[in-house]
């Protein structure tokens, strides 16, 4: 069977595919329109009704209506159907997703089940987030324990990078909420205002350092019981030896490894308060 390209065409009973389907409905959108900077222009080759070509079409739809709604053009083509496609587009494995626009001009190879590594490859997500994402377990939410309270975390923190990334792993913890500061005088008075679980604490800070913020945490009654997990650059083992001797619970360097730092983390909120000899 043969169809214009132009045409909707059929890759199975399930996957029917509008060729050029604009489902945010940008009406701007035209052949001959140039194109607008953030609109992404995708195609998708795919072969015939496998169940691979299915997938990646499914995921890719859903991708783009969730993460580009409005502002993308998808176009599905079956290279059984148009051969000639295969050599004019450099097409060297199927399912392959070209994004044609914004430059540069992108090929991803598979099914797209990984959304986060399709939000890297067509530079729409930040890979130092999508990494978070990607490492992440899923949480199952019958195991949140909808009555127990909101567990407050401090990150003490002058890099947005570091920060974002803490951010993204405590949103994925129903059970938590994440405080910051950008230097350690503000850290230190959210200590004192807050009913704190566990403070992340930056070595490297504008103004006193995550060291001498730790002594002023430990000499306040108030603050001195909170567990405070040093997160470094400073990766030297003379820089870890001294952290720990100046008293923190743990002391992790940066990069921030995502499994390592969950697991200090859970650490320090199981931290037994009364070892402490502090009552809160
Ligand atoms: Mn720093």
């Amino acid at each position: 069977m043969t169809e214009n390209v132009g045409q909707a065409f059929r890759l199975g009973p399930r996957a029917a595919v509008v060729k050029r389907s604009n489902v945010g409905g940008n009406k701007a959108a035209s052949k001959d329109a140039p194109p607008d900077a953030d609109h992404f222009q995708l195609r998708l080759f795919v072969t015939g009704a496998t169940p691979r070509s299915a997938r990646a079409i499914r995921n890719i739809r859903a991708i783009c209506e969730q993460y580009l709604p409005g502002r993308f053009d998808l176009e599905v083509t079956d290279i059984y159907q148009h051969p000639e496609r295969v050599k004019a587009d450099e097409i060297i494995a199927v399912p392959m997703l070209v994004k044609q626009w914004p430059l540069p001009v992108r090929r991803l190879i598979g099914d797209l089940s990984d959304t986060q590594s399709v939000l890297v490859g067509l530079d729409i997500a930040d890979p130092l987030v999508a990494l978070a994402d990607t490492q992440l377990p899923e949480i199952a939410p019958a195991k949140v324990q909808h009555r127990a309270p909101l567990r407050t975390v401090l990150y003490v923190e002058d890099n947005p990078a570091n920060l974002k990334l803490v951010e993204q792993l405590i949103a994925r913890r129903p059970d938590l909420r994440l405080l910051s500061a950008s230097d350690a005088d503000l850290g230190i008075q959210l200590a004192r205002t807050n009913h704190l679980e566990v403070i992340l604490m930056d070595i490297n800070l504008p103004g006193i350092s995550g060291i001498e913020a730790l002594k002023i945490l430990q000499e306040d009654p108030s603050t001195m019981h909170i567990p405070v997990i040093a997160i470094s650059a400073n990766a030297m083992p003379r820089d870890i030896e001294k952290g720990l001797k100046a008293g923190f619970f743990r002391y992790i360097t940066k990069p921030i490894r995502i499994h390592e730092f969950l697991n200090t983390l859970d650490l320090a909120l199981e931290f037994p308060v009364q070892a402490t000899g502090q009552p809160r």
